[in-house]
């Protein structure tokens, strides 16, 4: 298999000695589904800025699809971003005023693809994840977990190496949040490449693997030999209708 993303040895330390990563080293396969997890402050989301290129480390390196993007120029990484990367945050950030189709045509800005080609391929992104019949609804005619699946197309639409996904179900209800990783899951089988950032242990132990977090260094990292869609997933789904015990 071939690494779509690997951080070696990264470190951030910001001003005032905290250091939010203190050596991280993560390979990410192609064809992957992973969970980063850890509590609040463990160094989630800078290391989601590190691999997203949003951000450099301090000291080590990070390579996107066999590019050291600590080497490259800003013009340069943020081509290198919208060909190979994808984003799916916790909170959406859909376009208001934009359709549902003019969200995700957002996701070809960086790709090189001709004007009048993104509309279909949008359309077709959101097929795929269960919205052909929404293509024309705005942001705000959405509920939550179809404006997270529009955000989820939009990710998807350029065929990105690896999708990062913050906290995707974070600002859902527990239904729409299991709908969310089951349509995840679902993509993964197709052949997604996706890292999932979670501080919810529940999501992260239904994931084929779990890279641990703790205090800015991995502490764990656990491929399981079950497949996604796991016991544990089904228990999430349990609490979502009032089944769990
Ligand atoms: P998580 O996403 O797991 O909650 P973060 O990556 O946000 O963790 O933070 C990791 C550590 O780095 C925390 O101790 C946090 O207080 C610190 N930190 C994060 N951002 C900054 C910053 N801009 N300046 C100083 N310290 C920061």
């Amino acid at each position: 298999m071939t690494a779509v993303l690997s951080v070696r040895n990264a470190v951030v330390e910001y001003p005032g000695g905290v250091k939010a990563l203190a050596g991280v080293s993560l390979d990410i396969q192609d064809g992957e589904f992973l969970a980063i997890v850890g509590p609040s402050g463990s160094g989630k989301s800078t290391l989601l800025n590190v691999m997203g290129t949003l951000d450099q480390p301090s000291s080590g390196a990070v390579v996107v699809a066999g590019h050291d993007v600590t080497t490259l120029p800003d013009r340069q990484l943020s081509a290198l971003r919208g060909r190979w990367l994808g984003f799916v945050f916790q909170q959406f950030h859909l376009t208001d005023g934009l359709s549902a189709t003019e969200n995700v045509a957002t996701g070809l800005l960086y790709a090189g693809v001709p004007r009048k080609r993104r509309a279909p391929l949008a359309r077709a992104a959101l097929e795929r994840v269960g919205l052909g019949h929404r293509v024309d609804h705005r942001p705000h005619q959405l509920s939550g977990g179809e404006r997270q699946r529009v955000a989820i197309a939009r990710a998807l639409v350029h065929e990105p190496a690896l999708v990062l996904a913050d906290e995707p179900t974070g600002a859902l209800d527990t239904a729409n949040g299991v709908a969310v990783l089951e349509l995840l899951t679902r993509l993964y089988e197709e052949g997604t490449t996706i890292a999932l950032i979670t501080h919810d242990r529940d999501i992260a132990a239904s994931l084929p693997r779990r890279v641990e977090i703790q205090d800015g260094r991995v502490v764990a990292d656990i491929l399981e030999s079950r497949p996604a869609q796991s016991a544990a997933l089904t228990r999430i789904g349990a609490v979502a209708d009032g089944s769990a015990r």
